[in-house]
């Protein structure tokens, strides 16, 4: 019986989204497999993570605290990680696919001679491997790969797994961690909060609604955010209504913006263009509302609305309202 980690993306001590997603999904595969599941802490303030990683099924958190993770940039954490499982050889080491995560799993690979799997969608166990599945070359090839060699590193995109309540005691194992000058030589200078706003962040977001230049005009958003409110949903953009300032950059999806997998997806008033499908195609549930009823998105789309969207969205967000009772 070995070992599979978690490897917790948090912000001084509060887990990320991503990161009690990854619990659920080593929690199953730990099951699966006859393997451990364990948590693992670098950073400050453990005490703000404990509660939530026992409530979503830690059974034990391996941690490593120091101000050091936090004033420079990721060698000290790659360091940590990397000397730990050396020591411990866990069979599986499972980190968050967004880009601070990715960043780390790609160093720790390469300090411990392991292969590293980025951007998985799905993961399934295949004897003592595990099977991954992942979109590449821009949304044009979806493949199933495996790490080869011992840990394999798998980098869990979010939103690909459901994460799941599962209440446990949470025993913790004090790492003391070995900081090198070598590993201090960048120092963070400064860091700026992004604003974060009323809606959720896109790429961490379960329900996405997103509109495109079928929405004609910027003030017309208002109509995909009125239903994203509704849905507690995050608003994503199609380039089109970004390079049209419509909306800002940082909410785009597709090739040069975002990747997202979210439960649910609604493309308002977007054609469904290849570099549009590349950000979007792995979402679970995809539902598209667009006049031409040969628009690329309805070869896409588990749900289609042919109609034209300043009809649909808002009769579609009175309805949600009058079901929720608001
Ligand atoms: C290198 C490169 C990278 C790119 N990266 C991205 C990227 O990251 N993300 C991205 O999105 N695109 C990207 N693009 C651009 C992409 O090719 C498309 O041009 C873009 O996605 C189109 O956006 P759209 O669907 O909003 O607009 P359009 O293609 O113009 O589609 C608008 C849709 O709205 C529908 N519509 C119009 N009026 C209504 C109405 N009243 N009711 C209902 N439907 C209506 C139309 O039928 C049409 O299907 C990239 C392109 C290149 C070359």
């Amino acid at each position: 019986m070995g070992e599979i980690w978690t490897i917790i993306d948090h912000t001084r001590g509060e887990p990320s989204k991503v990161s009690l997603q990854m619990l659920a999904a080593g929690r199953a595969l730990a099951g699966g497999m006859g393997h451990e599941l364990a948590a693992v802490f670098v950073g400050t303030g453990f005490d703000s993570a404990k509660e939530a990683l026992a409530a979503h099924g830690a059974p034990k958190a391996y941690v490593a605290e120091h101000e050091d993770f936090e004033a420079y940039h990721v060698q000290p954490t790659v360091d940590a990680i990397a000397a730990l499982a050396k020591e411990r050889s866990p069979e599986i080491l499972l980190f968050a696919s967004v880009p601070s995560g990715k960043d780390l799993a790609s160093a720790v690979a390469a300090k411990v001679e392991a292969g590293v799997l980025a951007d998985v969608v799905d993961i399934e166990p295949d004897g003592d491997r595990l099977a991954c599945t992942m979109s590449v070359f821009g949304g044009a090839l979806t493949t199933r790969c495996q790490v080869q060699g011992s840990p394999q590193i798998v980098c869990v995109k979010p939103n690909a797994f459901v994460a799941e309540e599962a209440p446990t005691e949470l025993s913790e194992e004090r790492i003391e961690p070995e900081i090198s000058d070598d590993a201090r030589a960048v120092r963070i200078a400064e860091r700026v909060e992004e604003e974060a706003g009323g809606r959720p962040a896109v790429e961490e977001a379960g329900i996405i609604v997103s509109g495109g230049r079928g929405l004609a005009e910027p003030e017309n958003f208002r109509l995909v955010e009125e239903l994203a409110d509704v849905l507690g949903a995050a608003v994503g953009a199609s380039r089109a209504a970004v390079d049209a300032g419509w909306y800002p950059h940082q909410n785009q999806v597709g090739q040069t913006g975002k990747t997202v997998s979210p439960q649910l997806y609604m493309a308002v008033g977007i054609s469904g263009a290849i570099q549009h499908r590349a950000g979007m195609q792995t979402s679970k549930t995809i539902v598209a509302i667009n006049k031409d009823p040969e628009a690329p998105i309805f070869g896409l789309c588990d749900f289609g609305v042919v109609g034209d969207l300043f009809t649909v969205v808002p009769a579609l967000t009175e309805e949600l309202k009058k079901r929720r009772g608001a």
